[in-house]
């Protein structure tokens, strides 16, 4: 097993504990070893491998298993390799004397305060993210606020659903700032992180530092502000350091999954505080957008993926990009795992089943379909006419039956009113291969399907 199958199980497991859970016991971890049954997983030091044993390792079990791994055992093994980045580290000032109460007997405090602050991750840029209609927008904001901080959109607050690029988008500014002018304080908080360490700077009568280092950003980016709904101290904390900051012509950025007006029990001034710069609202990917989103990723995995794949997977999942991408790795690690070629067949087996699709599509409603797209009539496609421009579209007719119903052969040539199956054999065949140069007829599969499903 390698790696990256345990990047996918990461991926999976991301998606059913909270951010703040995953960012802090899971995020640092690598696959050691596979052999013997025995699975060991490498963590960052014993706070975290204790947790790990007591409380998520069902979690870690079930999600392997869902990838095809059993092990008889799964090991947690503090390694010394898995630290941190240093931007990371550079991030963690004020708190490490509160992780030094909690955890006061335990010599690697310095490790696990930077796993708890998560700071920037290089990850995030604006060369890795796909711009399309969803988010064309709100990266034009980024970018703007990117290239002159605190002079434009202040504060930026990007809203939009779960999964869908605020993060990345929002630390993308942060990781540019740094690289224009590496001098720059760029602070990136989870609010959920800016509560905690709110509380606990009260708690450890250190609210002086927490202020100050807040206060002394030059570009302060919350994410998922929706969080401190019902905080009220930390509402008025985070009030006076938004001042401080605005006031100085500091950058602020915020991201929420909702507009500041929906936002529930935030305090009236804040909102306000919020409107006064630019809201913008980032929509679900379209079909394109998760098409190049599969197809870079892929890429940058060094995997080619046969266009009806990368078709099947954006339509597979049309909003949250990180499930896109789960689902993904999913594919990639099951495949190098057995040493498969990332094809339809697999994809639909491995990924087909556990989702299912919005309706059951019928063999006619693909005829009919794919006849209206090429505005020909039924009885053409399923006549005896041999011209060039009826027989191209039966031919797709016959692929997408087989790639999206998995039909027989035979039933594929009945259903196209054909005696010979080997006619409907050699139709998928030829459409297979063209849809890996013609674009055209890429993007009419693609097309017809889309349809299909909505
Ligand atoms: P959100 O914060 O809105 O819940 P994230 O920013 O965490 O979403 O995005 C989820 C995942 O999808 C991340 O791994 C991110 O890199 C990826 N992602 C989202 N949008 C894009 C995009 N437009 N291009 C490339 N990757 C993206
Ligand atoms: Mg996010």
């Amino acid at each position: 097993m390698q790696d990256s199958l345990w990047q996918a199980v990461l991926g999976e497991i991301e998606l059913s504990v909270s951010r703040a859970s995953f960012v802090t016991w899971f995020k640092n971890t690598r696959l050691l070893r596979y052999k013997d049954e025995i699975l060991v997983i490498g963590v960052p030091n014993v706070f975290i491998k204790q947790q790990l044993e007591q409380k998520y390792n069902s979690l870690v079990v079930s999600t392997l298993s869902k990838n095809g791994i059993s092990p008889q055992r799964v090991e947690y093994k503090i390694h010394s390799g898995i630290t941190p980045s240093r931007k990371e580290e550079d991030d963690t000032v004020i708190l490490s004397d509160k992780s030094a109460n909690q955890v006061s007997s335990r010599p690697n405090v310095t490790t696990l305060t930077h796993t708890y602050r998560q700071g920037l991750n290089d990850r995030y840029t604006f060369e890795n993210f796909i711009v399309g209609s969803g988010n064309e927008l709100a990266y034009a904001a980024c970018q703007a606020i990117a290239s002159s901080p605190g002079t434009k959109y202040n504060p930026l607050f990007v809203y939009g659903g779960v999964g869908i690029g605020k993060t990345h988008l929002i630390q993308a500014v942060g990781n540019a700032v740094r690289g224009n002018k590496p001098g720059a304080h760029v602070v990136y908080v989870s609010t959920e992180q800016f509560v905690q360490e709110f509380l606990d700077a009260i708690r450890f009568k250190k609210n002086t530092d927490f202020a100050g280092y807040y206060r002394s950003a030059d570009v302060l980016i919350i994410d998922d502000v929706q969080f401190i709904a019902g905080k009220e101290k930390t509402q008025e904390e985070f009030f006076h350091t938004f001042n401080a900051l605005h006031q100085a012509n500091k950058q602020i950025i915020i991201s929420s999954d909702k507009p500041p007006k929906d936002i529930p029990t935030l305090e009236e001034r804040l909102r306000s505080r919020f409107a006064q710069g630019m809201a913008i609202d980032m929509q679900n990917p379209d079909f394109e957008t998760r098409c190049a989103i599969v197809q870079t990723k892929a890429n940058t995995i060094g995997a080619t993926l046969p266009p009806e794949v990368v078709d099947f997977l954006a339509n597979l999942i049309q909003t949250n990009i990180r499930e896109l991408e789960g689902a993904l790795n999913q594919l990639l690690a099951f495949c190098d795992m057995r040493g498969l070629e990332p094809d339809i067949g697999v994809a639909t087996s491995l990924l087909g089943g556990n989702r299912t699709r919005p309706k059951h599509i019928s063999a006619k409603q693909i005829v009919e379909r794919t006849a209206k797209h090429f505005q020909i009539p039924l009885e053409d496609i399923l006549g005896p006419k041999r011209d060039k421009d009826i027989v191209v579209p039966r031919q797709i007719a016959m692929y997408i039956l087989r790639s999206e119903l998995h039909l027989s052969f035979p039933k594929i040539a009945r259903e196209l009113g054909r005696k010979d199956h080997t006619t409907a054999i050699h139709s998928v065949e030829k459409i297979e291969k063209e849809a890996n140069y013609d674009s055209d007829i890429r993007s009419a599969i693609t097309e017809i399907k889309e349809r299909l499903y909505v």
